[in-house]
């Protein structure tokens, strides 16, 4: 059946279109950062290996299926490409009662913590990143939870992990109520290691 796959679930989400309009809902400024760091979404279907495809012609070691595996998405530095895991994330997705708004608030919420790490990525130093696990301890409990450190990240990822998490955060405050002040509910020190990184408050919205 068209736009049917095999098995009669419905046809797979347009997730190309659905990223998009995340990015394209985003602060001017930061829109134009993506564009001179050369930030490109991909969604890949074959997953490990189309994102392992990406480093063929690079001397970069690529991240390793263990490294990917589960993952919803992720920045690829050495390419300059957030790449989708676009099997999961349909799974994921395609649930019935899901409406079409809480579909794009969640591709909302994984593109925009990629473009934190990309941001992050690219801007901070790596005295900067070295500061990562301080930081992370003084997240407030649910945002600390979302980071699986020691465990799932070395210690020179926790920054980039902390400053995607709040890119997030702060990225749909502002494009869904309009508010561009830093939660209260943040560190002081954690609202200046993302001001450092991140341009905030964003100027030409
Ligand atoms: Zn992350």
């Amino acid at each position: 059946m068209p736009g049917r796959s095999a098995g009669g679930s419905p046809a797979s989400l347009d997730l190309e279109r659905l990223i998009g309009d995340a990015r394209r809902r985003l602060p001017r400024s930061h829109k134009a950062l993506l564009e001179q760091i050369g930030v490109q979404d991909a969604v890949v279907n074959r997953w490990p290996d189309g994102v392992q495809a990406f480093y063929e012609t690079l001397k970069a070691t690529p991240p390793t299926a263990g490294d990917l595996a589960n993952a919803l998405a992720v920045w690829l530095p050495d390419v300059r490409v957030v790449a989708y895991n676009g099997d999961l994330l349909s799974h994921a997705l395609d649930v019935h009662d899901l409406d079409q708004a809480s579909v794009q608030r969640a591709v909302d919420n994984i593109a925009w913590h990629e473009y934190g790490h990309a941001l992050s990525a690219t801007r901070a130093s790596s005295t900067t990143k070295r500061d990562g696990p301080r930081l992370l301890g003084l997240l407030p409990p649910g945002l600390r939870a979302a980071i699986d450190y020691p465990g799932g990240y070395r210690q020179m990822q926790v920054f980039d992990e902390v400053i995607a998490n709040v890119y997030a955060l702060v990225i749909g405050r502002a494009v869904q109520s309009g508010d561009y002040r830093m939660p209260s509910f943040l560190h002081p020190d954690v609202c200046d290691a993302f001001k450092a990184v991140v341009p905030w408050p964003p100027d030409a919205r």
